[in-house]
Parts: structure tokens; sequence; C-alpha cells
């Protein structure tokens, strides 16, 4: 079938997600067919350098036999089998205690899920369970971040601070609060990024007293916002984040989906920024992306309310612990952990990437060049000294976004903010492609940012 016709079946049967229907109908897609270690290739032979390691989860690069091995002899073995009702399978229980040996200490189970928002749907029922067994069932609200993103089902749209989800999703759930985000570039830039990260943890404890200790239940955030922007928070908010919540009598739910698995340059994000999550949702890097799988991560203290005291929890998806997912999940964590990935991020690629990507400052279009581990952001501004944006009609983010695509990079826009989360395999040389190829596309968004505004 060639790309036309399939580009008319598209039009005609399929619905893309986070997609304007109507638009992509007359644009047309482009249709991807093969990807081998950071490349993609769409169906006219072009070659791609994939920045975004797919949406944020294909850690290990593509093309992996093993990867593929792992699922083949599971499905063949048993291709399905459930964990309810008291059975489970080898890859489940195998992955479980895998899970838990890479996971800091304090954590010792997982419940498994199909995906991040599941996982999430997950958590926000636990949390509740939890303070209902512990006799505080006015323990309710959770606090989160404005432009936080946490999934896309109902709770994990409620969970995020995504204004636009909001606007299309009708009443969210209740009890969940949110609170201003340590976005330094975007909304602190009157004040130095220490004093500006210490006042969004002040923003915590703020709402934390408005709503009553009483009644709040749990703080809920990623370590590093990345559908967001790629918002790496000042050195100051973590630190003082964890000092507002060791006052008061409440959970932390740490959003691992996108820095658990190595992004950070550490297993998880939790670790990079040494806190101690009651609860840590998990999904995207934990298989590579390979096969589905996600999961929630149980530090001790939940766990064994749980366990003691809850009784039969009402809870489960079809697909928990999927047991070729489980098996691909598995198989992936041990080759980070024979190749030395996460070691490797942290002590050589993600100084480099630093360097490389840091070189970016220097051009015009660029605010700030920031990024941490294999995550990185560059914030387009019309005016390099006052750090003005372009006027939103110019769209000036997805301009570079597809002149990137069309010169042969994958790299993300969130408004005016492109970002890059490339496989952990990445090589140094790759990285410079990758350094060279962002370059290009800002050099030509300047030349057609300049032609459009002259018409
Ligand atoms: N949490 C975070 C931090 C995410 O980035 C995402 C996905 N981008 C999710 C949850 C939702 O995961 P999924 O798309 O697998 O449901």
């Amino acid at each position: 079938m060639n790309l036309h016709d399939l580009q008319a079946l598209d039009r005609a049967h399929h619905l893309h997600p986070f997609t304007d229907f109507k638009a992509l109908g007359e644009e047309g897609s482009r249709i991807i067919t093969r990807a081998e270690g950071v490349y993609i290739h769409d169906s006219e032979g072009n070659g791609i350098l994939d920045g975004m390691a797919g949406l944020w989860c294909v850690n290990l690069g593509y093309g992996r036999e093993e990867l593929v091995a792992a699922a083949t002899r599971q499905l063949r073995e048993l291709p399905y089998y459930n964990n309810f009702f008291k059975t489970t399978h080898p890859p489940a229980v195998r992955l479980a205690e895998k899970l838990c040996q890479l996971a800091p200490e304090h954590v010792n189970h997982v419940f498994f899920t199909g995906s991040g928002s599941e996982a999430n749907d997950t958590v926000l029922r636990m949390v509740r369970r939890y303070w209902a067994l512990k006799g505080k069932p006015e323990k309710q609200w959770i606090i989160s971040r404005e432009n936080a993103y946490h999934g896309s089902t109902v709770a994990g749209m409620s969970l995020g601070g995504m204004a636009p989800m909001h606007a299309q999703g009708g009443p969210l759930v209740p009890g969940i609060s949110h609170v201003r985000q340590p976005y330094w570039f975007g909304e602190g830039r009157d004040q130095s990024p220490k004093a500006f990260g210490r006042a969004c943890a002040a923003a915590i404890e703020a709402r934390i007293l408005e709503l009553g200790e009483d009644n709040v239940a749990a703080f809920i955030a990623e370590p590093v916002q990345g559908a967001g922007g790629a918002i790496m928070p000042p050195a100051s908010y973590w630190p003082a984040v964890k000092e507002v919540l060791a006052k008061y009598d409440m959970l932390l739910v740490v959003d691992e989906v996108i820095c658990g698995f190595g992004r950070l340059g550490e297993w998880f994000g939790s670790q990079y920024y040494d806190l101690e999550p009651d609860l840590m949702p998990i999904a995207k890097g934990l298989s590579s992306g390979y096969l589905p799988i996600g999961g929630v991560l149980l530090g001790d203290r939940v766990a064994e309310t749980l366990i003691e005291e809850g009784g039969e929890f009402f809870h489960g998806f079809t697909y928990s612990g999927h047991p070729a997912c489980a098996a691909v999940a598995l198989k992936n964590l041990e080759i980070m952990q024979a190749e030395g990935v996460v070691e490797r991020v942290r002590d050589d690629l993600g100084p480099y990437l630093a360097e490389r990507w840091g070189e970016l400052t220097e051009h015009p279009l660029v605010g700030e060049a920031r990024s941490l581990g294999l995550m990185g952001a560059l914030e387009l501004v019309a005016d390099k000294a006052s750090g003005r944006r372009f006027d939103k009609r110019l769209a000036a983010g997805n301009l570079c976004r597809d002149l990137c695509f069309a010169s042969g990079l994958v790299m993300r826009s969130v408004g005016d903010t492109m970002i890059i989360a490339p496989p952990l395999v990445i090589t140094r040389e790759q990285i410079d492609e990758l350094v060279a190829l962002a370059r290009r596309a800002l050099d030509e968004t300047a030349t057609r940012l300049a032609e459009i505004q002259q018409q």
C-alpha cells in the first residue's frame, strides 16, 4: 500500500491522540515504518534522529533483538494470564523483585498497571484508601502543580495541571488543588532562581494551611516536569519542598513515568533529588516502550497499611502485570544493568549533552538552554536581552518543530519551548549530530520568522 492510500485511510478512520483531527486530515500524517538504534524511518525512506525516544520511552533504542526474543518466548509459553484471584506467573513476580531491588530502600512493593495514566489513577485510589484505613477519611485533598502532566484518564488529567485539558474535560475529579510550578524561565525571572524555588515551595505550604492540614492527603509532582516543557526546578526547590512536607502529616507521590529508568542519570528521579516518596507511578522506560506496562511502586508505610489493614482492594486491570509486557520489562532492566546505561548517562552522556546543548545558548533565538541527564530544553525568544517571547500567533515553537522534522530530527515543542529526551543509548557522535540539526533548525526558524514578520 502506498503512502497516499495509507494517508487516506488514516484520514477516514483514525483519530490520533493530542491532535486537531480536522487539521491533520487536511495535512495528512507522516507514516513511520521502521526504526533502528536512535533513528526512525518514514515511508519515504527518510531517516530521522529520534530526539524524543518516541514519547520519552524508548530508553534502550530501537531494534533490540533481546527484547523481541523475550516477548516471543513469553508469548509462546504463556501469552496471557492474570494476577487476580490468588494467581500469578513468573514474569510478574520476577519483575516485581527486580523493581524493588532498583528502587529506594523503603520501597518494597509494586502494583502493576498498563500505563502511566492507569498508574496515577491507582495512586489516587491508594492515597484515599490509605487515609481511610488510618481513620482519617477527611484527608482527601491532593496538592498538585499547574502545568503538571499525570496522564489522560479522568483522574490523570485532574491530577495534572494542564489548563487546555481541564478546559475540555467537564467536571474534574474533586479534591485536587494546583499550586504554581517551579518554572523559573517562564514565571520567575523577576527573582533569583534560588528565591523563586523557595517561593514555589512556600506556595505549597500556604495551600496546605489554606485547605487545613487535617484535610490534605498528599502532594504529587514529577521530579522534572516533562510534558510541561522539561522544566528542571531551581536547585533550592526540592530541598525546600522536603522541609515543608516534613512538617505535615501527608504522603509524597513522585511521578517517575518520565524520570524513572535512567533519564536523569539515576534509576529514579527521586534518587537524583534525594526524595523519599510514598508512591511512585512508573511506565514508559520500564519496558523501553516495546510493550505497554506501568505500575505504582509503594513505600513501606503505605504498603504495610494496605496489606495489614486493608482487606481486599477492589482495583486492578485485565493487563496488570501482563506476562509478555513483564518479561520484556524485566529483560529491559537486565540489559540496562548489564550495559551500565544509567551510569553512562550520569557520568558521560549527561555531562556531554549539557556541554554541547549549552552551546546553543549563543543562538539569537535561544533565551535559555538547559539540560539534566538526557533531557533538554530550549526557550525560544524574540528578544534575547529581555527574554521577550514571540507573538503567540507566530507559533514559533511549532514552526521550529516542523523544520526540525523536515531536516531529520524529532524535537518536540511545548509552546515556544523546544524539548529533547533521546534514547539513553545515544552516542557522543549522535549527540553532536542532534545539536547540529537543532542549530540548523533554529537558523531556519529565525529566517522564516523574519520573513513572516516582514510581510
Ligand atoms: N505521568 C507522566 C509524568 C507522564 O509524562 C505521562 C505520559 N507522558 C503519564 C503520566 C501518562 O502515561 P501514559 O501516557 O502511559 O498513560
